[in-house]
């Protein structure tokens, strides 16, 4: 199997506000679903859905960094994407907000967007995804759909076993909130 060769990555070719449209819109979707059982479970799953949309989209402001331009055409035409996008990166981002935050759920979270954003960028080269570690550039096709696949299941497995503690803080809350006799 073959990674498809579609770089520079103009999706709508010669229209870089369609291609950029439609990325936003791609990344974003395949981000909400790699941790949708978390958004489901959360205490506010309009503003979990909103920070993973946002949150996997935003990852694209690198290529403004990079070509030093917010020109669409520009950021879409680069030589490459740029060495933000890479696993890598994502596992470190997912442990230091793991460690920041002290929450392991919301460093998975976080590598679980990033991943899903590189998944879908792969397939179409260009991409450093082991940065700095290895220079691989691409991945086959499948790799995006069965990545998302298994994401959402790390998902789900990381809201199984956090629910337990979870319940145990509400029944705290419950507890402190009960008026002494
Ligand atoms: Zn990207």
């Amino acid at each position: 199997m073959h990674p498809y060769h579609a770089w520079p990555f103009e999706s709508v070719p010669n229209h870089a506000l369609l291609s950029a449209l439609w990325e936003a819109f791609a990344h974003g979707t395949l981000c909400l679903i790699a941790v949708l059982p978390l958004v489901l479970r959360s205490r506010r799953p309009l503003v979990a859905a909103a920070a993973a949309v946002v949150g996997g989209v935003a990852i694209d402001l690198d290529h403004a960094v990079a070509a030093g331009s917010l020109s669409l055409h520009a950021m879409e035409t680069m030589r490459g994407r740029p060495d933000t996008h890479s696993f890598v990166v994502a596992l470190a981002a997912g442990v230091l907000v793991a460690v920041v935050t002290r929450r392991a759920l919301f460093g998975w979270a976080v590598f679980a967007v990033y991943a899903a954003h590189l998944l879908l960028d792969a397939p179409g080269g260009g991409t450093p995804l082991l940065w700095p570690v290895a220079d691989v550039r691409e991945l086959p096709w499948l790799a995006c759909p069965a990545g998302i696949v298994a994401l959402a299941v790390g998902s789900a497995l990381a809201a199984r076993a956090h629910a337990p503690r979870a319940r145990a803080a509400i029944a705290r809350d419950a507890g402190r909130g009960r008026v002494p006799a």
